[in-house]
């Protein structure tokens, strides 16, 4: 077991510098511009890819380290240049994640490298799960997943929403209800590949922050893929069906933890857009000068970025104890991953909010990076279990309650 420790090592200290330099060279001075426009920047992917920081290797070799910081550092620094990009080049984690959770190896080796193209021809990916009338309540699935015997096919019919790269990406990971009368028992993960007909994207959605990444509807008609689309393969569903409706002990309790263990890195990109807001506030206050001296010297200033600084140090120390126990193998039986995202969003909103603050006026208008980074930042309190779903699943580790 990895001790655990609170300083980086050598490599990671060089990782960190080399993301941050990407991420101060190249995402944050096109942050604004994309933005505005309200596009997936595929040319920052390509840089992204050209380098190596968008890649199968890169994300392979990131699950495999020990300690798992590798993964919050690169998110934070990432998140630090903008969110809204860093979204469109890590969003396809989540359908790799989806993948890896579910598939057998010959599935992961097919489709993952799938999700993220070429370096030439860089390639997203999309987790499909919600639906319009099954947001945090993921147990009431309408999409269908029906088996067609005669040659062995799916079926797949329903329409999901909020989908971040959904109808743009080469892979779309599709989750359905295969038996409707188990809830989340009867749910089964597809892959759906490029150019399948049926799929189509839906709405776009014009959002209040992260507008550099895509969100939209993805419609699901007929859609037919071979038998060996599902992820696991059948008889494995077959098992897990049959285990649930004889009123055994699910599976669904594996999905959670997967669940729970990505949520470290959510808070981290939570965490890098504080950091942002935190470091140019600073600035602002022991630059801007009122009444004959600079802002800083008010307590009701400093104060406020002492605040700052207090809530992403510790919001970081409990994003990187829940991903060094995901590494270790440990479960999170007190909802540390919750934890970490919930406190993670939570301080991003705060302090981008204090960072507007700091800078009065200029902290308000468009010029300034403060008003983008605090409509990025809410996002985090809504999207991967909002603040109430996170807040009910400590509630729920903590005590042992079926709390509702
Ligand atoms: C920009 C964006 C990107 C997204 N990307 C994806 C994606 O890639 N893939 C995907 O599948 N989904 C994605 N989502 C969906 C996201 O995960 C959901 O929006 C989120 O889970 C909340 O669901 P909902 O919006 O339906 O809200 P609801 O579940 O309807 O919640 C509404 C309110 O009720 C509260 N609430 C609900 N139940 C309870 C309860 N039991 N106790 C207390 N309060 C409760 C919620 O906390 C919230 O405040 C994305 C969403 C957005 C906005």
């Amino acid at each position: 077991m990895e001790p655990f420790s609170l300083s980086l090592s050598e490599e990671q200290l060089e990782l960190r510098a080399w993301v941050h330099e990407f991420a101060e060279k190249t995402v944050r001075p096109n942050a604004h511009e994309w933005d505005e426009r309200e596009e997936t920047p595929w040319p920052l992917i390509a840089e992204a890819a050209k380098i190596g920081l968008y890649s199968f290797d890169f994300l392979a070799n990131a699950y495999a380290d020990k300690t798992g910081l590798t993964l919050p550092i690169v998110l934070e620094e990432m998140c630090w240049g903008d969110a809204g990009i860093t979204l469109s080049i890590f969003g396809s984690t989540l359908a790799v994640a989806g993948i890896m959770a579910n598939g057998s190896p010959e599935q992961i080796g097919e489709w993952v490298p799938q999700c993220f193209g070429s370096a030439d021809e860089p390639a997203v990916a999309a987790f499909c799960v919600t639906e319009p009338d099954a947001g945090s309540d993921v147990s009431s699935l309408r999409t269908r997943a029906v088996y067609n015997e005669s040659d062995d096919s799916w079926t797949l019919n329903g329409t999901k929403t909020w989908i971040t790269n959904g109808g743009i990406s080469a892979i779309h990971v599709v989750v359905a209800s295969v038996d409707a009368s188990l809830g989340a028992r009867g749910q089964a993960s597809f892959v759906i590949p490029p150019g399948t007909p049926g799929l189509s994207m839906g709405q776009k959605f014009k959002k209040m922050g992260i507008r550099a990444s895509h969100t939209a509807e993805v419609v699901l008609e007929d859609v037919k893929v071979p038998g060996r689309m599902l992820l696991g393969g059948r008889e494995r569903l077959e098992e897990r069906l049959a285990r649930a409706r004889s009123g055994k002990s699910s599976s669904v309790q594996a999905a959670m933890m997967t669940f729970e263990a990505s949520r470290p890195l959510v808070g981290a990109q939570a965490l890098g857009i504080a950091r942002a807001a935190y470091e140019y506030a600073l600035d602002y206050a022991k630059e801007r000068r009122q009444f004959g001296r600079a802002i800083i010297e008010n307590q009701g200033i400093s104060f406020k970025l002492a605040e700052m600084a207090t809530l992403i140090d510790a919001g970081r120390l409990l994003v990187h104890r829940a991903a060094w126990m995901v590494a270790q193998g440990q479960r999170l039986e007190h909802g540390e991953g919750s934890m970490a995202k919930l406190f993670g969003g939570e301080t991003a909103v705060k302090v981008t909010e204090e960072a507007i603050q700091i800078l009065g006026g200029y902290g308000y208008v468009r010029d300034y990076p403060v008003e983008r980074w605090h409509r990025d930042a809410k996002i985090y309190t809504i999207f991967e279990g909002t603040s109430e779903i996170q807040r009910l699943i400590i509630a729920r580790a903590i005590s042992g309650l079926r709390l509702g």
